[in-house]
C-alpha cells in the first residue's frame, strides 16, 4: 500500500509502505473510509516540532474492519469504527473515570494517512455503529476521531452549560467545532475570535453570536465589553501559543472556565498572575473514546453536522497539496480518500 510519511519540514511524501499487520491479540487492522490532516501535523510540517526519523503521519480515522486479533472480543470484522488518536483499554481506573487519553496502558495511533491501519486496544478503542453508514456521513464521523472531539472536549473543560456565555480562542477546525460543541451544550452566548472571513461565515453557522476580530489586548477589551466588563463564563482555548493562553487566561471572567486543547508550544503562565485571575483551568489531549458514543449517535440522527469543517477533500495520493493547503491556510481542514 502507499500512503503518508513525513521525512522533515515541508517534505510529506506518498510513497509504498508495508500493509499493517495484527501484531498482539488486541489489535485490530482496518480499512480506512476516510483519513484527514490535523492541526497539529502542522507543527511536525513546519518543523516547530523535529521528526527524527521519516514518520507514517495521520491519527484520525474511521473505517471497516479487515482483521481482529484472538482476544478481540467487542467489535469484529466488517463493522464500520471510528477510534481516538490514543489507544485505551478503557477498563484501567483513569479510563474508568474518563480520561481514556491518559489510560495507563495508551499507545498513540499512527499513520492513519494510508488505506490500511492498525489500532491497538481494539476493544477499549473502537466504537462501532451498528450498521454501515451511509457515504454522506463519513466526514462528520471521521471528526469524532479527533477535531470535534477535541472541541467538544474543550466545551466539556470549559464547563459549558445552559446560558453560558462563551469565549472560543482560535478559529481552526478544532476552534470552530468548539462552537458547534458550546451551542450543542446549551451556550446562550458564543463569541468567536477570528480575523478570516470564511472561518467567521462557518462559526456562525455552527452558533456563533459574535465575532471578535481583534487580538492581544485589544481582543481583551473586546470581550470585556461585551461581557458587562468581567469577561466570559467559559473560555475555549484552541491554538497553543502563549499568545492565544493569554488570550484565553485574560478574558474569562473571576471564577470562569477555561478550557485549553491547544497542544501547547512555548506557552509558561505566570504563578503570581494566575492566583488573582481566579479562572479554572483544565485541559490536555482530548479523551474522546469518553464521548465518541454520544457524538457518534448525534451525527447518525443529523442533529450536528461537524464533517462542514473539511473545505477540501483530496485523493490520499495528493496529500502533500492537502498539507500545503492547510500550512498556507488556504483550507480549514483536508479530508482524504484512500
Ligand atoms: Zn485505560
Amino acid at each position: 500500500m502507499q500512503g503518508a510519511v513525513l521525512y522533515g519540514p515541508r517534505d510529506v511524501r506518498f510513497e509504498e509502505r508495508e500493509i499493517p499487520k495484527i501484531m498482539k491479540p488486541t489489535d485490530a487492522v482496518i480499512r480506512i473510509s476516510s483519513a484527514c490532516v490535523c492541526g497539529s501535523d502542522l507543527w511536525t510540517y513546519r518543523g516547530i516540532q523535529h521528526v527524527e526519523q521519516p514518520t507514517p503521519m495521520g491519527h484520525e480515522y474511521c473505517g471497516i474492519i479487515e482483521e481482529v486479533g484472538k482476544a478481540v472480543k467487542n467489535v469484529k470484522p466488517g463493522q464500520f469504527v471510528i477510534g481516538s488518536f490514543f489507544a485505551s483499554d478503557n477498563t484501567c481506573p483513569t479510563c474508568q473515570i474518563g480520561y481514556q487519553s491518559s489510560c495507563q496502558h495508551r499507545e498513540l495511533v499512527g499513520g492513519a494517512q494510508a488505506p490500511f491501519l492498525r489500532v491497538p486496544l481494539a476493544d477499549g478503542t473502537l466504537v462501532a455503529t451498528s450498521d454501515v453508514p451511509s457515504e454522506e456521513l463519513i466526514p462528520s464521523l471521521l471528526s469524532l476521531s479527533d477535531v470535534m472531539g477535541t472541541g467538544w472536549f474543550a466545551a466539556d473543560a470549559a464547563n459549558v452549560k445552559t446560558g453560558s456565555t462563551v469565549v472560543v480562542v482560535g478559529d481552526g477546525a478544532v476552534g470552530l467545532l468548539g462552537v458547534l460543541s458550546a451551542k450543542q451544550m446549551g451556550a446562550e452566548r458564543i463569541i468567536a475570535m477570528s480575523r478570516h472571513v470564511s472561518r467567521q461565515k462557518l462559526a456562525r453557522e455552527f452558533g456563533a453570536t459574535d465575532i471578535v476580530t481583534e487580538r492581544a489586548e485589544d481582543g481583551v477589551s473586546r470581550i470585556k465589553e461585551l461581557t458587562k466588563g468581567i469577561g466570559a463564563d467559559s473560555v475555549l482555548e484552541c491554538v497553543g501559543t502563549q499568545e492565544s493562553m493569554m488570550q484565553a487566561v485574560n478574558s474569562t471572567r473571576p471564577g470562569g472556565f477555561i478550557g485549553y486543547v491547544g497542544v501547547p508550544h512555548g506557552v509558561s503562565l505566570d504563578g503570581e498572575q494566575l492566583f488573582f485571575s481566579h479562572v479554572h483551568l483544565h485541559g490536555g489531549p482530548a479523551p474522546v473514546r469518553r464521548y465518541l458514543p454520544e457524538m457518534t449517535k448525534l451525527v447518525l440522527d443529523r442533529k450536528i453536522n461537524p464533517g462542514k469543517v473539511f473545505d477540501l477533500s483530496l485523493p490520499l495520493d495528493k496529500v502533500a497539496e492537502g498539507y500545503r493547503a492547510m500550512d498556507e491556510r488556504r483550507a480549514i481542514k483536508t479530508l482524504l480518500r484512500p
